[in-house]
C-alpha cells in the first residue's frame, strides 16, 4: 500500500519519541519523558462553571459555526494581554488556531515549498521539525547555548544561504529550557534584518517564569519580520487545543485561506468557554499558582541532581517552563542510559530527536512539571545510580 502515500507524508519519519516511549507506558515507571503540564493545576471547577453559565446565558449560540479568524472577544483579550506586556498588536493580526502546533503547520503550508530552507534551533522543538518536514523543508540548524543561539553560526547561515523562516522558542525553550538573553535577541534581530527571512517566536512557556527578568520580544526588535505563536495549553488547559498566530496582514490573508481549507475554524464551543473563563477569573493569579508549583518542582529536581548525579554530568538551569536539559560526558550516549534507566523504571527523552540527522548524542531532556516532588527525588536518585554504574 506504501506506493499510494504521497511523497509529502512518506518522507516524514514517525515520531521517534512515541516509538521509544512505547517501553515507558508501564505505570510503575517514573517518567520525566512527557511534555505535559501538571493536571492537578487544571482549573476544572472554574471551567465547569464557565460552561454551565454559558449554556444558561447563550444556549444554542455557542454550538453554531463561526468565523475562521476566531471569536473576536477572545482575540481582544489576547490583544489586551500583549498590551500589558508592552506589545501593540491589532486584533486583525490574530488568528485563533488549534494550539500553536496548528500555527506551525499553517506557516509551513503557506510559506514552504519543497527544498526551501528553514533555520532551526539545535536542539529544537521536534514538533516544529516534524511540521516543517511535512512540507519538505531543508533545515539549517543553529546551535543553542545557555543564553541563546550561536550568533557566528547564524551569521554564516544567513550569508551563505537564503532561508524563508527561522524558528525560535526564546523563552524556556523546548527541549533545553534555556532563554535567549536580550543581547542575543538583539544580535539575532540584527542578523536577520539584512534578510527577508521571517522569524517565528513560539512562546508557549513565556508566562511560566519562576526566576529572572522578562526579556524583549522579537516583535519589538524585528517587527516587520516577526511572527508570534501563542498558546493556552500551558496556562489554562491543553485539551481545548487553542492557541494563536500573530502575523502581518499579507501573510495573515494566506493563513486564513489555509485554515479555512483545513478546518473552517477552531472549536467555537471551546473558544467561548475559554473566553468566559478568562473574563470571570483572574488568569494572572492562576498563572502565579502554576509558576509557584513548577518553580518548586524544578528546585527539587535540581537539588536531587546535585545530590545524586555524578559530577561529570552537567545541566542547564531553566528560569521557567517545564524542562531541564542534561549533558552527559561525551563518550556516553543518552540512548544507552535510556535502556538501563528503563530497567530501573525511570524514563526521560534522549536528545537525539531534537537534532537534525544526528544520533547517539550525550544529551537528554527531563520534564519536571508533571511529576510530584517526592517522585522527582526518587526518579533522579534511580537515574543517578544508573549514571554512576555506567561511568
Ligand atoms: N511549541 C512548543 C515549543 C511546544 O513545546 C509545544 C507543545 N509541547 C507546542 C508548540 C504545541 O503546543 P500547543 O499546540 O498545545 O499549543
Amino acid at each position: 500500500m506504501n506506493e499510494l502515500f504521497s511523497n509529502r507524508i512518506s518522507s516524514v519519519s514517525p515520531s521517534f519519541i512515541r516509538e521509544i516511549l512505547k517501553v515507558a507506558v508501564d505505570p510503575s515507571i517514573i517518567s520525566f519523558a512527557g511534555g505535559l503540564p501538571n493536571r492537578d493545576l487544571f482549573p476544572v471547577e472554574a471551567l465547569q462553571k464557565a460552561t454551565n453559565d454559558l449554556f444558561n446565558d447563550s444556549g444554542k449560540d455557542i454550538l453554531q459555526y463561526s468565523s475562521t479568524e476566531g471569536y473576536l472577544p477572545l482575540r481582544e483579550l489576547i490583544v489586551a494581554d500583549y498590551k500589558n506586556k508592552g506589545l501593540d498588536i491589532h486584533v486583525d493580526d490574530i488568528l485563533i488556531t488549534n494550539g500553536s502546533q496548528q500555527g506551525l503547520d499553517l506557516l509551513g503550508k503557506v510559506l514552504i515549498n519543497e527544498g526551501d530552507q528553514v533555520i532551526i534551533e539545535e536542539p529544537g522543538y521536534l514538533g516544529a521539525i516534524q511540521s516543517f518536514e511535512v512540507y519538505a523543508a531543508q533545515f539549517n540548524p543553529v546551535t543553542v547555548h545557555q543564553d541563546g543561539v550561536d550568533i557566528n553560526q547564524l551569521e554564516e547561515i544567513v550569508t551563505s544561504s537564503s532561508s524563508k523562516l527561522m524558528y525560535t522558542v526564546p523563552n524556556f525553550q523546548n527541549p533545553a529550557g534555556i532563554s535567549y538573553s536580550n543581547e542575543n535577541r538583539r544580535a539575532v534581530a540584527k542578523c536577520l534584518s539584512k534578510t527577508k527571512t521571517f522569524l517565528i517566536e513560539d512562546n508557549p512557556y513565556g508566562d511560566l517564569r519562576f526566576a529572572g527578568e522578562n526579556k524583549i520580544s522579537f516583535k519589538t526588535l524585528l517587527p516587520e519580520q516577526t511572527i508570534l505563536l501563542g498558546s493556552f495549553s500551558k496556562t489554562v488547559v491543553p485539551g481545548f487545543r487553542l492557541g494563536w498566530i500573530v502575523a502581518p496582514k499579507p501573510l495573515m490573508d494566506k493563513l486564513v485561506i489555509a485554515k479555512q481549507a483545513g478546518d473552517l475554524h477552531s472549536n467555537y464551543f471551546c473558544q467561548r468557554i475559554l473566553h468566559r473563563f478568562l473574563i470571570d477569573n483572574d488568569l494572572q493569579k492562576h498563572i502565579k499558582k502554576i509558576v509557584s508549583v513548577y518553580g518548586k518542582q524544578k528546585q527539587v529536581m535540581e537539588d536531587a541532581i546535585k545530590q545524586y548525579f555524578p559530577k561529570e554530568v552537567t545541566y542547564l538551569n531553566p528560569e521557567g517552563g517545564m524542562f531541564l536539559w542534561v549533558t552527559l560526558p561525551e563518550k556516553l550516549s543518552a540512548m544507552t542510559v535510556f535502556d538501563k534507566a528503563i530497567e530501573q523504571k525511570v524514563a526521560f527523552v534522549p536528545g537525539d530527536p531534537f537534532y537534525i540527522n544526528k544520533r547517539d548524542l550525550n544529551t537528554l531532556r527531563l520534564n519536571f512539571s508533571s511529576v510530584d516532588p517526592d517522585v522527582i527525588k526518587e526518579g533522579i536518585q534511580r537515574l543517578g545510580k544508573v549514571l554512576h554504574d555506567l561511568l
